[in-house]
């Protein structure tokens, strides 16, 4: 399958199915990446000795110079000091301004390395292959970043790919608790975009859940297609952009305060939807909205409620400190309906602090 994302600046295709790993040099030639200067490709310590070797060997075979650099896993591989490194074995490498960076990894890997490629001579090209689920989600819109110790994702900039390749099957490999917390955010779009979508993955959730390619295709697609749409409208994140963050205002709270015991992202924004949508309830929207997010959550054997060891005076404390998610009041992402989302501010803190209350 293939889907173009189509922006204000330029547009980019992101292919989605079985065996695309098999044929990476094949994209690479189609859509003339350069064959003069090296490429790097970057990954993480998991992901290496599962796909770096087929990758490495296709486009070697195809005549490619490729270099890489393998950070460890995890989000604190994120950092300037990766950054600097990594741009040290580029310049090593003999990587110029025709150069591309390759990603081949979750969300931290294509963050990494997409602001690597931002960053390295004012900006080369770069290309995503995405192995998480999760990732569907960060291959578009071109947000690219590393952290700083008071702040995630806040040295940063807008970097589009040239083209995603998402071979599915490499999605067999993922821990099955990333498997799931992956599918929280395709769930997300359907809920704020597409009734049919959601309605799709309230009835699909053993087959995706299985891996079964066609269903897969079929809802990363889907999930691109529709947050492609969303980032079009405003790249920039003004107005519309902001509905992507249903479920992140309570979801990045329960991240920030469960440091031990860490949940995973699409685990706390789970947690986060149901509870906008309970509130979405509260606000006069139809009963439905809570019922339909909670059971497909259920479905998807993800959590749907607060972990008893976390305070609630914790978490309403970093809502209220959220920069994204707070100007003095707190920004919501209500739905009006099944696959109907808008943004809402000015809602009372009493009303959010007794639906967190309740979300145990
Ligand atoms: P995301 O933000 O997309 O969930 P991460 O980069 O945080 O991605 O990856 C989540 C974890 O899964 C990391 O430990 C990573 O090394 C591992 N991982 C990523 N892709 C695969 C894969 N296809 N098979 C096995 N493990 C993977
Ligand atoms: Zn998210």
């Amino acid at each position: 399958k293939q889907l173009i994302v189509d922006l204000d600046d330029r547009s980019y295709p992101i292919y989605i199915g079985e065996g695309i790993l098999d044929q990476i040099s094949t994209f690479f030639r189609k859509h003339q990446i350069n064959d003069q200067s090296p490429l790097m490709i970057i990954t993480d310590d998991n992901i290496a000795p599962l796909y770096l070797k087929k990758v490495i060997v296709s486009l070697q075979e195809s005549g490619y110079k490729v270099c890489e650099y393998i950070v460890p896993a995890g989000e604190s591989s994120k950092s300037l000091s990766v950054l600097e490194k990594i741009t040290g074995v580029a310049l090593d490498a003999g990587l110029d301004r025709k150069s591309s960076i390759v990603a081949l990894g979750g969300g931290v890997v294509g963050d990494l390395a997409g602001f690597v490629a931002a960053s390295f001579m004012r900006g080369i090209p770069f290309i995503q292959i995405p192995t998480t689920i999760l990732a569907h989600d960060s291959s578009v819109g071109g947000k690219v970043a590393v952290n700083h110790p008071k702040a995630k994702n806040i040295i940063g900039a807008f970097h589009q790919p040239q083209m995603v390749l998402y071979d599915t099957s490499t999605l067999r490999t993922l821990p099955e608790r990333e498997i799931k917390a992956g599918l929280s955010e395709l769930i997300k779009h359907g809920l704020i975009w597409d009734a049919k979508f959601a309605e799709w993955n309230q009835l699909n959730a053993e087959k995706l859940l299985a891996l079964d390619s066609e269903s897969l295709e079929y809802a990363l697609y889907n999930g691109c297609k529709i947050k492609a749409h969303v980032v079009s409208e405003d790249e920039r994140e003004n107005g519309l952009r902001a509905i992507l963050n249903f479920g992140h205002t309570i979801g990045h709270a329960l991240e920030a305060v469960s440091q031990y015991n860490k949940l995973l992202h699409g685990e706390a924004i789970a947690i986060g939807m149901v509870g906008a949508a309970k509130l979405s309830v509260h606000l006069g929207y139809p009963q439905r909205i809570y019922k339909e997010t909670k059971s497909v959550m259920k479905k998807y054997g993800l959590p749907i409620q607060i972990p008893n060891h976390l305070n609630v005076d914790e978490i309403m404390e970093a809502m209220l400190h959220d920069k994204k998610f707070s100007e003095g009041q707190v920004v919501f992402t209500i739905l009006k309906d099944i696959g109907e989302a808008h943004i809402q501010r000015g809602i009372s803190i009493d009303l959010i602090r007794e639906i967190v209350e309740n979300l145990r």
